[in-house]
């Protein structure tokens, strides 16, 4: 019989993308990579939260990790593995594809599969691009991850927006024509448009009520999984703040940070979740 408080079955893809707040590109005019190791660094302890949290609602996701921050807490990865979540590569030093050169770009997700490997004794498959920076014009990323021995990638937002996105990419698990699986960020399609629904900052702006709408909509409707996503730094509304970006930025970076880990907790309370190996059976 049907239940209408019952909710539809299908499991989601959970996803974390490990950095520190001060890598986010937002932020990256005023504070350079050198300065990183200089700065107080919360990823570690942003990190156990959430693994508390999933822990909590017994909850299995996939942590998309910075070299950089892997290099630095080791112990962080064990943890991750030890508690049955699948690691995969957030590539180096968190430059978007879109500002390196192929080059450049196979270096730092080659440096970064290696350091996860060699800390975690797990294969990476996955690869989410830095802020999403796949578009039309380095579309050679996606052969660039297949030689380098990777999967999967989850780096195609396919939306309209002033920093990322391919909107006309297919919104759902498609294989490249090199054999490379891309699991795109979840959008909902509203009046011919695509509109985020994977997470980050858009999980903290709309309503809970209409994060959980959207999602179980892509659930119910189209019959599919969605991906959501989120990072430590949005569990932290203690971080330092950064009085120089622009007003754009500090609203994006800091909006509703204090109630982010409560939302949380319902979203893995109302869906059922899962590493993104899993939920899109990567083998
Ligand atoms: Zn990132």
């Amino acid at each position: 019989m049907s239940n209408s408080l019952k909710l539809p079955l299908i499991k989601n893809a959970m996803s974390v993308d490990v950095e520190d707040y001060f890598q986010v590109a937002a932020f990256d005019d005023f504070i350079s990579p050198d300065e990183w190791d200089y700065l107080p660094h919360r990823v570690e302890k942003n990190t156990q939260k959430i693994l508390e949290l999933f822990s909590k609602f017994d909850t299995k996701a996939t942590f998309f990790m910075l070299g950089w921050v892997a290099e630095r807490f080791p112990g962080l990865v064990t943890d991750i593995v030890a508690q049955g979540h699948e690691i995969a590569s957030h590539g180096y030093a968190h430059k978007r594809a879109t500002l390196q050169t192929r080059d450049e770009f196979r270096e730092d997700i080659t440096k970064a599969k290696k350091i996860l490997e060699d800390i975690g004794g797990t294969e990476i498959k996955g690869y989410r691009a830095p802020s999403y920076s796949i578009n039309h014009s380095n579309m050679w990323v996606h052969d660039e991850l297949l030689k380098t021995g990777h999967q999967y990638s989850s780096s195609v937002y396919p939306v309209k927006h002033d920093l990322y996105g391919i909107p006309d990419a297919p919104r759902f698990k498609y294989i490249l024509s090199n054999g490379l699986v891309e699991i795109p960020i979840s959008t909902i399609k509203v009046l011919n448009k695509n509109l985020p629904a994977g997470g980050g900052g858009f999980f903290r702006f709309y309503p809970y009520s209409m994060s959980k709408w959207i999602i179980k909509q892509i659930n119910k409707t189209e019959q599919q999984a969605t991906i959501f996503y989120f990072h430590p730094w949005e569990v932290d509304p203690e971080q330092p703040k950064q009085s120089q970006a622009s007003l754009k930025s500090k609203f994006r970076h800091y909006l509703n940070l204090s109630k982010t880990e409560d939302r949380l907790s319902r979203l893995l309370k109302d869906f059922e979740w899962d590493r993104m190996d899993k939920v899109f059976k990567i083998k």
